[in-house]
């Protein structure tokens, strides 16, 4: 009963998101895919199926939806993309990227939702690999990567994840207000692309 019930309100989910943008088929598939209410606290999980940002302790917010939609579809994910994401959180991002064919290698600097979403993720379905650190330092021994997806706001963007970025990688990056695209053109050289205002919470330094 409840099963259905949450089907029919994320087929709504996809619907409105399929108004609100301009999204391909395979993005708005993925999200069609993945149980939100299931990366939701318990006390807001009727809420699972709007498109807002939520708390999810440690003073984090799961991504809106559209967020979610708008930064896969940056990220333009092939099959078997090996994507680094900074900010696992609630881990419904890094689920949506498994839900495209990415291999998914994601960094949480909060122990307990590193702890809460490391236990989550497997026991409903979800591989990937998970790190308990810094992402301005990024995984340097796993690199490189074809895409990279920071879900909170840097101060700037980090060199240390752009080297760790294969040529011809994508990294999409909010820095303050702005959503920035960056593709690796050379091993010195990077196209940066300013492609909307968004609004995340911050990306800090060290882990707690
Ligand atoms: N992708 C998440 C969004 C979580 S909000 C989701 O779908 O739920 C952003 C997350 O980034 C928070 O959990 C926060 O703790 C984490 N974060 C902030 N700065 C970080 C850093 N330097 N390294 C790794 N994670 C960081």
């Amino acid at each position: 009963m409840h099963q259905l019930k949450y089907a029919a309100r994320r087929k709504e989910l996809v619907e409105i998101l399929a108004m609100k943008g301009n999204f391909s088929t395979h993005v708005l598939q993925a999200i069609g895919k993945v149980p939100r209410h299931l990366f939701m606290d318990k006390t807001l999980i009727e809420f699972a199926y709007e498109d807002k940002a939520f708390p999810i302790g440690s003073n984090q917010t799961i991504s809106q939806p559209y967020t979610v939609a708008y930064q896969s579809e940056l990220l333009n994910i092939q099959k078997g993309d090996k994507v680094l994401e900074i900010g696992t959180g609630s881990g419904y991002q890094s689920a949506v990227l498994v839900e495209l064919g990415a291999q998914v290698f994601s960094i949480e600097r909060q122990k307990v939702l590193f702890h809460h979403t490391y236990s989550l993720l497997p026991e409903i379905g979800y591989r990937i690999r998970m790190f308990h650190g810094d992402g301005y330092v990024g995984l340097p021994k796993y690199a490189p990567f074809d895409k990279i997806i920071v879900t909170a706001s840097a101060e700037e963007i980090p060199q240390e994840l752009i080297q760790q970025l294969k040529i011809g990688g994508i990294m999409v990056i909010p820095v303050g207000n702005t959503m920035f695209k960056v593709t690796k053109l050379t091993d010195t050289t990077t196209e940066k692309i300013e492609v909307d205002n968004c609004a995340f919470v911050p990306m800090l330094r060290g882990i707690n």
